[in-house]
């Protein structure tokens, strides 16, 4: 392997190797190959793009997201904005609905953009509801910078003062604090259990609010033909600027690669101790060990012979549906996930973007994306509990199945070493984690060895399809190198 990458690259040496081609890598890549720098990505596997992509799972016809789908702070990323992504085959597309929450009683909370209309439907929790995401900065291109900078960046703190204020809570306390209804209380639980964490941690109301304030000021989009329509606009525009990328690649060790005045790694902290153990000073190495990882995903991809059959017909309408029951329920069901149990009723995510797009399946077929948390490394089949969760809400689902894939957390991190015991984010979000992330350093990025740098999902802001730890990583990278 070692003569395999230097003899397949196309030089002897190059300004900047990024490891790695998930959003971040690609990201760092194209922040590097822009400065007119020569930069080669040495990719694992045999398609590009990480988390970011898409395949044919299950049936001739069906294309399916094999890990991320939904990217609200991917159309609102400063970074992806600044990029000619539409001229290289990125378009979004945005549901009528962000997303809905349905109960087993056939009542659905729906999420709309407009705040007014997402408060209509709240009946007594209308006037709360307004107040809350009102009071919140409601234009995107003055919080977005600050909600997906790395902490050290940040300039202007007291901008996030109100902000923060609430985002320290737990969702948990947030929610009952500010909303009577198990509508109103449901949708914030439903956004601030993609963190994984526990409802009632500290700064688990943060992702509720980054995430609702997005879907209000942005959207809750996704790309026109799946995930790999977004990495292969990315792909593109670094391709078209020079740069150069190497599949089947896996790198064991960072001297097989050719020389490099720089290294990036789209790596989570346990690879880099693998990769560049001879390297490391040794209480690095100790930071690195403590780094903590999150609960795992069990992941389904399903091909559909018609759309789900909702209850409630209004949920149809919504690209992510988030189900689960009420507030008590979901925090219930993440509280056993971190304990290292199997919840009975899971707290689940789906994607219905074959409703809204017609390139994800055959004419009149659907896709259906969606997984569960369960303990990180967890060898449990959860295929049923999510099934019995989804036809809660929407009778008949089981009917229409012609086809599954499963991705349990063992075969996730087969296929991409980052996701460590099924771990999507790149490490635990908690709240030390989101500001020492991967470790207490000035720039998180950087490492103790000079040239070599972190630039995944385990740098800040961390994890969901942004591209901005990449980019801040090779900001990082290029500063230190020219002064
Ligand atoms: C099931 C799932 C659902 C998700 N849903 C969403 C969502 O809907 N919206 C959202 O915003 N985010 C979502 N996320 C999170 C999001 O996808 C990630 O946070 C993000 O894509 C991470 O990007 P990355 O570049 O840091 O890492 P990755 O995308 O994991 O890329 C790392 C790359 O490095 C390669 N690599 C690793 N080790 C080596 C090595 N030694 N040599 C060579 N190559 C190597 C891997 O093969 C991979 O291609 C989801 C993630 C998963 C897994």
């Amino acid at each position: 392997m070692i003569a395999k990458i230097k003899e397949r690259a196309q030089r002897s040496s190059y300004d900047a190797i990024v490891i790695g081609s998930g959003v971040n890598g690609l990201s760092a890549a194209i922040t590097l190959v822009s400065q007119g720098m020569s930069v080669l990505i040495v990719e694992g596997q045999s398609t590009i793009g990480g988390a970011c992509r898409s395949l044919p799972l299950t049936l001739p016809g069906f294309s399916h997201d094999i890990c991320s789908s939904i990217y609200p702070l991917g159309v609102g990323s400063p970074f992806f904005r600044s990029l000619p992504l539409q001229a290289h085959g990125l378009k979004w597309i945005h549901p009528d609905l962000p997303f809905a929450h349905p109960f087993e009683d056939g009542k659905a909370a729906l999420f709309h953009r407009s705040i007014e209309k997402t408060a209509d439907g709240l009946g007594l929790d209308s006037d709360a509801y307004k107040k809350l995401f009102y009071s919140l900065n409601p234009d995107w291109d003055e919080i977005a910078p600050l909600m997906l900078k790395p902490p050290h960046l940040l300039r202007y703190p007291f901008g996030l003062a109100h902000f923060g204020m609430k985002a320290l809570m737990s969702a948990s306390v947030l929610g009952k604090r500010k909303f009577k209804t198990k509508e109103a209380r449901a949708l914030l639980i439903g956004v601030a259990a993609h963190s994984a964490l526990r409802m009632d941690a500290p700064a688990s109301a943060a992702f509720a609010l980054v995430l609702s304030v997005a879907g209000h000021l942005v959207g809750w989009p996704f790309p026109e033909g799946g995930a790999q329509s977004l990495t292969n606009a990315l792909i593109s525009y670094f391709q078209s600027l020079g740069g150069e990328i190497l599949i089947d690649a896996h790198v064991e060790s960072i001297s097989e690669l050719p020389q490099s005045h720089l290294i990036l790694c789209d790596i989570t902290p346990r690879q880099l101790l693998e990769i560049a153990a001879d390297r490391l000073p040794g209480y690095y190495k100790q930071q690195l060990q403590r780094f903590t990882y999150g609960p795992g995903s069990f992941k389904i991809d399903w091909a559909l012979d018609a759309p789900v059959p909702w209850k409630n017909e209004d949920v149809a309408r919504a690209g992510t549906v988030h189900i689960g029951g009420t507030l008590e329920e979901i925090a219930d069901a993440e509280a056993q996930v971190v304990q290292g149990k199997h919840p009975e009723r899971p707290y689940v995510l789906l994607a219905q973007t074959s409703l809204f797009d017609r390139q994800r399946a055959p004419q009149g077929k659907h896709t259906l994306w969606g997984y569960c948390h369960v303990p990180n490394g967890s060898t449990f089949d959860m295929t049923e509990r999510i099934e019995e969760q989804i036809e809660r809400v929407a009778p008949g689902f089981g009917k229409i199945i012609l086809k599954r894939s499963v991705l349990p957390p063992q075969r996730m991190q087969e296929e991409n070493p980052n996701h460590i015991g099924g771990d999507i984010n790149g490490g635990a979000l908690s709240l030390g984690q989101l500001f020492a992330r991967p470790s207490w350093r000035a720039i998180p990025y950087s490492t103790p060895v000079p040239g070599l740098y972190l630039c995944s999902s385990s740098t800040p802001p961390g994890g969901g399809v942004h591209g901005m730890p990449g980019y801040y990583a090779a900001q990082c990278a290029i500063h230190n190198w020219r002064f």
